[in-house]
C-alpha cells in the first residue's frame, strides 16, 4: 500500500481507491500534481497481478502525464487510473459505477481511454460524469486519440530525421515498428504516404492483417527480430521498457522515436543512447497528440483545431534536442527539466494572493 513516504518521493497529491462490489469495481485513481489544472489522463483496465501491481502503475504513469502536460504548454494536470479486471469481463455497469466515482471528485481528475479501455466505455461513464474525454464526436467529443498520436510521434520523427540528416523528410528513410496496434498502424500509414520504407512486428495476427492493409508493402519480422534489423529509425510502439541492457546494443539505427511510454527501462538507458550516438525522441513529449487531441474537447474540437496543436510536436521537440546539446545532457533529462521547470514556475506565479474576501484583511478586494 502506498506510504506517505513513497507519495512525498514522487510529489503525489491524492490517491483514491474506489470499490464497488456490486460490480466488481476495483479501481484506483492517483492524482499527482495539480499546479498547472485539472489532472488529465486515462483509465487502464488490466488483469493486475496484485494492488500492489496495479498501484504502482497508476502512481507512475500519472506522474508521466504530469511530465506530458506540461512539456506540451497545455494547462492540464497529471493523473491516471487503472481498474483491476479482466478485460474480456468489461460491462457497462462497470463504468457506470466508475463513472459515478469520478464525478465524486469533482473535476479534480478528468478520465480518458488507455489501454482495453474504449470509446464505448467513455460513453458509459458519459452518462454519470462530464469529467471525461475522448467520448464519440456524436456526443461532442473527439473520438478516438490515435490518429492523433501517430501523428504527433511523425512529427517528432521529421524532427529526429532533422537533427540527425539535416533535413525533415523521411522520403526513403527505413523505420522499423515495433507494434502494430492503433498508434503503430496510423504511424506505418503516416511513414509509408511520406516516401519511407516500412519494416514491422507484432504478435496479434489480427493487428498485423490491419496493419498489412493500413501499409501495404511494409516488411514483417519477428518479435525479436526487430531489435536486430538495420534502420534509421526504431519506433516502439508496444509496451514500456523495450530499450534495456538486453536490447540496446542489439539497435542499429541513429534515431529511437515512438509511441510506447516508458520506452527507457530506467533513465540511465538515454544516456546509453546518447552515448552510443542514437537520437532519442522523449516519448512523452512526442506521443502527446492523443493527450491535446482530447484536452479540445473542452473548449470545442474539430480536427483542424487538433491538427494544428500536434504539429506544433515538431518545433516543441527541436527545443529539447537544443537544450540537451547546449547543457551537453541526455535528451530524456533535457525534456524533464524543461517539464519541472514550467511546473515550477506556475507553482511560483500562482501563490500569488487573488484578493478573496478574507474578514481578518479588510483592505482585501472582493473578486
Ligand atoms: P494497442 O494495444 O492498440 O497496440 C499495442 C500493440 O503492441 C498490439 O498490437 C500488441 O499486440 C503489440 N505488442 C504487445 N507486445 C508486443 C511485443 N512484445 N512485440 C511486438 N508487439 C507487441 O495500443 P496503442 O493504443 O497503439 O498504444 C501503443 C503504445 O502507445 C502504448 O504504450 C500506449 O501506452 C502508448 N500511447 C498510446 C496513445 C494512444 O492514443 N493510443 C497515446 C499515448 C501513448
Amino acid at each position: 500500500m502506498p506510504s506517505f513516504e513513497k507519495l512525498y518521493s514522487m510529489g503525489h497529491e491524492q490517491v483514491t481507491f474506489f470499490s464497488d462490489p456490486s460490480c466488481g469495481l476495483k479501481a484506483i485513481v492517483c492524482i499527482h500534481n495539480t499546479v498547472l489544472g485539472p489532472a488529465l489522463g486515462g483509465t487502464r483496465l488490466w488483469n493486475y497481478k496484485n494492488e500492489e501491481e496495479a498501484l504502482e502503475d497508476a502512481l507512475r504513469l500519472s506522474r508521466g502525464m504530469s511530465y506530458k502536460a506540461a512539456i506540451s504548454g497545455l494547462n492540464l494536470g497529471g493523473g491516471k487510473a487503472v481498474i483491476i479486471a479482466d478485460p474480456n469481463n468489461k460491462s457497462e455497469e462497470l463504468f457506470r459505477s466508475y463513472g459515478r466515482f469520478i464525478e465524486s471528485l469533482n473535476g479534480r481528475y478528468i478520465t480518458a481511454e488507455d489501454v482495453n479501455t474504449t470509446v464505448q466505455d467513455m460513453e458509459y461513464m458519459f452518462n454519470e460524469t462530464s469529467h471525461v474525454v475522448g467520448v464519440s464526436k456524436n456526443n461532442g467529443g473527439s473520438g478516438n486519440p490515435s490518429p492523433y498520436t501517430a501523428l504527433g510521434v511523425f512529427r517528432g520523427i521529421e524532427a529526429a530525421c532533422t537533427k540527425v540528416f539535416g533535413n525533415r523528410s523521411v522520403k526513403g528513410k527505413v523505420v522499423a515498428i515495433q507494434g502494430a496496434g492503433q498508434v503503430g498502424r496510423y504511424l506505418g500509414k503516416d511513414l509509408y504516404e511520406a516516401g519511407a520504407k516500412v519494416i514491422y512486428t507484432d504478435i496479434n495476427q489480427t493487428n498485423i492483417e490491419q496493419f498489412r492493409e493500413f501499409v501495404p508493402n511494409a516488411q514483417l519480422v519477428g518479435p525479436e527480430e526487430i531489435y536486430d534489423v538495420q534502420c534509421d529509425i526504431f519506433s516502439p510502439n508496444a509496451l514500456g521498457a523495450t530499450i534495456n541492457d538486453n536490447t540496446i546494443n542489439r539497435l542499429k539505427c541513429k534515431i529511437v522515436a515512438g509511441g510506447a511510454n516508458n520506452q527507457l527501462k530506467e533513465d540511465r538507458h538515454g544516456k546509453i543512447l546518447q552515448e552510443k550516438k542514437i537520437l532519442y525522441a522523449p516519448d512523452y513529449l512526442i506521443n502527446a497528440g492523443g493527450l491535446m487531441n482530447v484536452s479540445l474537447e473542452y473548449e470545442g474540437w474539430s480536427d483542424e483545431k487538433s491538427t494544428q496543436m500536434v504539429n506544433t510536436i515538431y518545433d516543441k521537440t527541436m527545443e529539447v534536442f537544443t537544450l540537451a546539446e547546449r547543457e551537453n545532457i541526455p535528451v530524456n533529462k533535457a525534456a524533464d527539466l524543461k517539464a519541472e521547470k514550467r511546473i515550477e514556475a506556475m507553482r511560483k506565479i500562482k501563490s500569488n494572493h487573488l484578493g478573496h474576501v478574507d474578514p481578518r484583511y479588510p483592505g482585501a478586494k472582493r473578486r
